[in-house]
C-alpha cells in the first residue's frame, strides 16, 4: 500500500519480498477458499481516500459490499492495486529476503540474501507479523511451529488423508484458520484446541451503531475504560460499544500511561481481542457445527507435557480449575498462539541486525518498534515502520482499515522528507 501511494506521488520505490507472497503477505496469500476476511468488503479499501474501492472491485467479481470476501480474492485485489502501481514504472520488485540494512551517508543500503545490495533514500520496514515464539517441544518433527509455513500446509494434508487426531495450541484467529483448513481438506479426525482461557473470537452480527465522542471516553486508566465499556455495552450492545471506539482507538491507547497499557495487555487483551477482531458469521457457524458434531473441542488448560513416540505425539493437558488431566495421542500439534508479541525475540535477520546495531529499538512495551507520531522509527533518519511492527504505539494497527490510513500518512511523510 505504501508503494502504491508513493507511485501516485511519482516517488519511485523498490519492494523487497522474501516470502514469495508479493503484495499479499501472510494473510492474503492463502489459497484456501474457507479463509474469509473478518472485515466486510465495504471496510477493506486499500485507498483511504476512496473507501469503496475494494467493494466496487468485489462487486465486479459477483460479491456484495456487506459480504466477507475470501481472503485469496482480497489477495487478487491487492495484486491489482500493485499491478497498477507497477504499470507507472515507479515500483520495482525484488524477490529476495532482506538480511541487513544500514545508513550510508544520506541513503540506506539494504543487503539481500543473495549478497546483492540496494541503495535507497529512505527505508520502510513492513515485515508484518513475526512467526510465534517457539514452544519447548518445537524440535519434534510433528510439532508445527509456524502455522503459516509450507510445513503446516503439508501436515494439514497428511492429517486429512489419515483422519488423525490433532492438537492446536491457541484458540484465536490462527486456530480458526487451521481448523477451517483441516475441515476443507476433508479431515474427519478429532481436533482439540487448547488455551488458558478457552476464549474464541466472537461473530459479527447486525447491530445499530452507537457512536461516541472522544471526550465521552475515560482516558488514562485501563480499569475505568473497561468498566465504562461494559456499562455502555449493557446499554447499546457490546458490539456497538466496541465498534464506537474504532475512530478513537489510537487516541485512547496513547491516553493510557505505560503501566496502564501493560495492565490492559495483562488482563484485558484476550477479552478485547475476541470482541474487537470478530469473525464472519458463517465461520462462527461452522465452528459451532464442528463442536456440535464432536469434531472440535475447545479445552481450557495448559500443556503439561508432550512426548514424541514414533509417528505420534503423546500429550498431557492440565485442565484449569481442578486436578483433572487429559491425555491425547495426536499426529500433529500446531502452534497457533498468534504472532510473536516480543520484538526483542524476532528471528528476522534484518530486524535482528538492526536491533543489534541500535538502528531501531523495541517500543517501551517490547511488542513492536519504537516509532513517533509519523511512524518514523526511533534511532534512525529516513526510516519508517508499518502495521504490526508499530502496535506498541497504535495498538489497533493490524487490520487493513487501520493500515491503509497509516500507509497514506507514511507515503505523504516520505514525499515531504524527500522534497517531492
Ligand atoms: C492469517 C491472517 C488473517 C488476517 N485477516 C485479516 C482480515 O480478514 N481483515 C483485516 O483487515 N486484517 C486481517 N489480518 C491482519 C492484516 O491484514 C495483516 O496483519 C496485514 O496484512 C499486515 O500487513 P503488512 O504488510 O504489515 O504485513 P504482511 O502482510 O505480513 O506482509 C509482510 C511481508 O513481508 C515479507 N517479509 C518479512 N520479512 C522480510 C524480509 N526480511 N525480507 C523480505 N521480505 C520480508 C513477508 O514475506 C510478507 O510477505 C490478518 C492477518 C493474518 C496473519
Amino acid at each position: 500500500m505504501v508503494a502504491a501511494q508513493l507511485a501516485r506521488k511519482g516517488v519511485e520505490s523498490i519492494l523487497i519480498e522474501g516470502g514469495c507472497r508479493v503484495g499479499r503477505g501472510i494473510a492474503y496469500s492463502t489459497a484456501e477458499p474457507a479463509h474469509v476476511l473478518n472485515v466486510c468488503a465495504e471496510s477493506m479499501s486499500a485507498w483511504v481516500d476512496d473507501p469503496e474501492h475494494f467493494a466496487r472491485w468485489f462487486e465486479t467479481q459477483g460479491g456484495e459490499a456487506s459480504d466477507f470476501a475470501q481472503r485469496r480474492l482480497f489477495g487478487r485485489y491487492l495484486d491489482a492495486v500493485l499491478g497498477e502501481a507497477r504499470a507507472t514504472g515507479k515500483v520495482r520488485l525484488v524477490e529476495q529476503k532482506a538480511v541487513a540494512a544500514a545508513p550510508n551517508g544520506e541513503a540506506w543500503t539494504v543487503e539481500l540474501a543473495d549478497g546483492e545490495t540496494i541503495e535507497a533514500s529512505a527505508v520502510v520496514l513492513a515485515n508484518g507479523n513475526q512467526p510465534p515464539d517457539p514452544l519447548p517441544m518445537s524440535n519434534f518433527a510433528r510439532f508445527i511451529g509456524n502455522p503459516w509455513s509450507a510445513e503446516a500446509h503439508d501436515a494439514i494434508a497428511d492429517a486429512a488423508a489419515t483422519d488423525a487426531d490433532v492438537l492446536i495450541i491457541g484458540t484465536g484467529l490462527t486456530m480458526i484458520d487451521t481448523v477451517l483448513s483441516l475441515d476443507a481438506a476433508g479431515h474427519r479426525g478429532r481436533i482439540v484446541a487448547l488455551s488458558r482461557r478457552g476464549l474464541v473470537p466472537h461473530a459479527h452480527a447486525d447491530h445499530l451503531p452507537a457512536p461516541v465522542e472522544l471526550d465521552e471516553v475515560p482516558l488514562g486508566n485501563a480499569r475505568l475504560l473497561l468498566r465504562w465499556l461494559r456499562e455502555r455495552g449493557a446499554r447499546v450492545g457490546w458490539r456497538a460499544a466496541i465498534d464506537a471506539l474504532r475512530p478513537h482507538s489510537h487516541a485512547v491507547w496513547q491516553g493510557l500511561p505505560l503501566e496502564e497499557q501493560r495492565r490492559f495487555m495483562r488482563h484485558a487483551r484476550p477479552w478485547w481481542d475476541v470482541r474487537r477482531h470478530r469473525i464472519a458469521p458463517e465461520v462462527s457457524q461452522r465452528l459451532h457445527d464442528l463442536i456440535a458434531e464432536g469434531r472440535l473441542e475447545i479445552v481450557v488448560g495448559r500443556l503439561a507435557e508432550v512426548r514424541e513416540d514414533g509417528d505420534t505425539l503423546d500429550v498431557r493437558i492440565s485442565r484449569r480449575g481442578g486436578d483433572r488431566e487429559t491425555r491425547l495421542s495426536v499426529a500433529y500439534a500446531f502452534n497457533s498462539t498468534g504472532p510473536l508479541h516480543a520484538m526483542g525475540r524476532t528471528r528476522d535477520p534484518m530486524l535482528r541486525q538492526m536491533l543489534d546495531d541500535k538502528l531501531i529499538r523495541p517500543d517501551a512495551l517490547g511488542i513492536g518498534l519504537e516509532v513517533d507520531e509519523r511512524s518514523r522509527v526511533a534511532g534512525s533518519e529516513r526510516a519508517w515502520a508499518m502495521g504490526p511492527l508499530t502496535k506498541g504505539r497504535y495498538w489497533e494497527i493490524i487490520a487493513v482499515p487501520d493500515i491503509s490510513g497509516q500507509a497514506a500518512a507514511v507515503a505523504d511523510d516520505i514525499a515531504m522528507e524527500l522534497g517531492r
